[in-house]
Order: structure tokens, then C-alpha cells, then sequence
């Protein structure tokens, strides 16, 4: 069983390069899938996190993702202490589910997380796909998407690494500045060195 990653940057175009992976038939696993399944209501996980950080849960019990991100974001000691429980979870989980697949013949798989070299995940794959725009088009995706500022929009840059820097760690780069045609010929062609690699 051979599982790749794919990562980007925030707005680099990852939801899009995953929907065409879908399409051309690969099993994706999605980290942030995952992240939300381990601590929905009667988790250990959802017992964990609202032990560590209280008042984080809505009057019918669920996690309020607005809420505790409030809490993390900027607080970089509260991230790690989060990131600690959600993390290994999140872990067990996908190794579940690569399991499962595995018993079901699947030969390949791609893991979709967006900081996946942010948490130094990548050695654990058989190949890394990383969606890569230049920097401006990024910024200017990301503020038409979310109706950000230019000043909102450089704070989300910054929390992240670098999709320059991110290069190096890739065995493919598909670049998304283009055309969405262009990005898709470009994923078809991934798709195929990776039925290539057996
Ligand atoms: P995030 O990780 O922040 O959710 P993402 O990396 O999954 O983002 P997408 O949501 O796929 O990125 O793309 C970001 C925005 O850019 C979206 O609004 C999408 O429609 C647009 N976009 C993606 N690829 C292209 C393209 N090739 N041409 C034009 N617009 C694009």
C-alpha cells in the first residue's frame, strides 16, 4: 500500500487538485475530515479537548470550532497543548483508515493535509504533491474567497510556511496558476507516475 501526500498552502487550489483526484478515481483521505471526526459529541477526544480548554462546547454538546479557535489562534503555547491531543488522534485514526482500505485490494492512496510539512508528516510517504501558485495570486484567491483584506489575509500567509519553501520536500508540483484545464492535465499526469510506481 503506497500513500501520498498532498499538501499546499491556504487557497492554493488543494480542495481543487483533491476533486480531481476523486474524479480520476484515487481513495483521499482528508486530515481535516478526520480532525472533525475525533472529536464529534461522545469522543474520548471531544472529552479530552473540553477538559483542557473549557467553555468550548455548544449548549447541545458539540465542539465550538469558532470558539476554541479563538482561543489557539496566536497563542502558540494553547495550539501545541491542542495539537497534542487532536494530533496523535488524528494519527490512529488514518492509520484505521488506510487499514481498511488495504483489506479492501486498494494499492494506492493520497493524504490530503494542508500542513502536512508544517508538522514534518512527509516522511512517513511514499511521495509528497504539493499545489503551488505564486505568492501574489495566492494572497489575491484567498482574499476573493474569504472577503479578506490585504492585511487579513498576510496574517493567514504568515502562519503558514512558505509554498516557495514547501518545494523542496515535493516529488511533484502541480502548478495552479494557470487555467483549471492546465491544473487538471498536470494531476492527470501525477496520477499516472503514481499507478506507474505499482
Ligand atoms: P484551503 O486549504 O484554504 O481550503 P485550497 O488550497 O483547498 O484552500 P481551493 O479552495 O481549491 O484552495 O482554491 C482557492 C480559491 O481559488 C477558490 O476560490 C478556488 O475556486 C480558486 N481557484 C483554485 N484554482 C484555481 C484556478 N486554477 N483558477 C482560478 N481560480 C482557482
Amino acid at each position: 500500500m503506497r500513500i501520498y501526500g498532498l499538501t499546499g498552502g491556504i487557497a492554493s487550489g488543494k480542495s481543487t487538485v483533491s476533486r480531481i483526484l476523486r474524479e480520476l478515481g484515487a481513495p483521499v483521505l482528508d486530515a481535516d475530515v478526520i480532525a472533525r471526526e475525533v472529536v464529534e459529541p461522545g469522543t474520548p477526544g471531544l472529552a479530552a479537548v473540553a477538559a483542557r480548554f473549557p467553555n468550548v462546547l455548544t449548549a447541545d454538546g458539540r465542539l465550538d470550532r469558532a470558539k476554541l479557535g479563538a482561543r489557539v489562534f496566536g497563542d502558540a503555547t494553547e495550539r501545541a497543548a491542542l495539537n497534542a491531543i487532536i494530533h496523535p488522534l488524528v494519527g490512529k485514526a488514518f492509520l484505521e483508515k488506510l487499514q481498511a482500505l488495504e483489506a479492501q485490494g486498494v494499492e494506492r492512496a493520497v493524504y490530503d493535509v494542508p500542513l502536512l510539512i508544517e508538522n514534518g508528516l512527509q516522511a512517513g510517504m511514499d511521495g509528497v504533491v504539493l499545489v503551488w501558485t505564486p505568492r501574489a495570486l495566492q494572497k489575491a484567491r484567498l482574499m476573493t474567497r474569504d472577503g479578506l483584506d490585504e492585511a487579513a489575509a498576510e496574517a493567514r500567509l504568515a502562519a503558514q510556511l512558505p509554498l516557495d519553501e514547501k518545494r523542496q520536500h515535493a516529488t511533484w508540483i502541480v502548478d495552479n496558476s494557470g487555467e483549471l484545464a492546465s491544473t487538471r492535465a498536470q494531476v492527470e499526469q501525477v496520477w499516472r507516475a503514481m499507478l506507474a510506481r505499482g
